[in-house]
């Protein structure tokens, strides 16, 4: 997929206030400094578009980007913050959950894990409270780069060994560096393959 546009349209905390679309929307979330605002940069190709960790606050929001008119990049925020309160870390939660159950438009949900890390247990009870709830979700290894081609490959694999203790069936799965782009085009054709099965659903209605 080309991308010809990206445009922020709004950050709100309140799942009520998402845009009023029926575009299909493609969340990304995961623990802070995960590599998601620079994902994001790299999918849309727009340097500045997500907003990295260092600025504070904008990554405490649901953000809404358009793409090529058609589709949303959802930037949640990330989860597990160890230097918030407990109060702010329930709020976000609330505000993050709602959104991922109520949201229809709702797509596809991409749970960036840095793939350098063994598999941390926030990231799996949330991957497993996304099976639960019947979420449609993908894993994305970010940082390739930070390792050697072995080393990406020993780690995707040990991470996969995890998930399938609790899963008959893994999910998709993609290994990404912004620094690099490496799946950046992997990851744009399997959105447009999704985009285009939902339009011919649609026509058939
Ligand atoms: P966020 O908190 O998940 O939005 O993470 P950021 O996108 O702000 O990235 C956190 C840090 O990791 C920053 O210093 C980025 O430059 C760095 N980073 C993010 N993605 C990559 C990557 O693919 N490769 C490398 N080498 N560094 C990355």
């Amino acid at each position: 997929m080309e991308i010809k546009s990206a445009e922020f349209i709004i950050s709100n905390t309140d799942v009520n206030k998402c845009p009023d679309t029926s575009l299909p929307e493609y969340a990304f979330i995961g623990r802070s400094n995960v590599g998601k605002s620079s994902l994001i940069n790299m999918l849309a190709n727009h340097r500045k578009l997500a907003k990295t960790s260092s600025t504070p606050g904008k990554t405490l929001l649901i953000n809404h980007f358009l793409i090529n008119k058609e589709w949303y990049i959802v930037d949640l925020p990330g989860y597990g913050y160890a230097k918030k309160g407990k109060e702010e870390r329930e709020q976000l939660r609330r505000m993050i959950s709602s959104y991922i159950l109520r949201r229809e438009q709702l797509t596809n949900l991409f749970v960036l894990v840095d793939s350098r890390h063994e598999p941390q247990k926030i990231d799996l009870e949330f991957i497993e409270w996304l099976g639960e709830n019947g979420i449609p979700f993908s894993i994305v290894f970010t940082k390739a780069d930070k390792q050697g081609i072995k080393r990406l490959n020993a780690n995707i694999k040990a991470y996969l060994e995890v998930l399938k203790e609790q899963w008959e069936e893994l999910p998709p799965y993609f290994a990404t560096s912004s620094l690099e782009k490496t799946g950046r085009t992997e990851l744009l054709d399997y959105i447009e393959s999704i985009n285009r099965s939902l339009k011919e659903n649609a026509q058939n209605e």
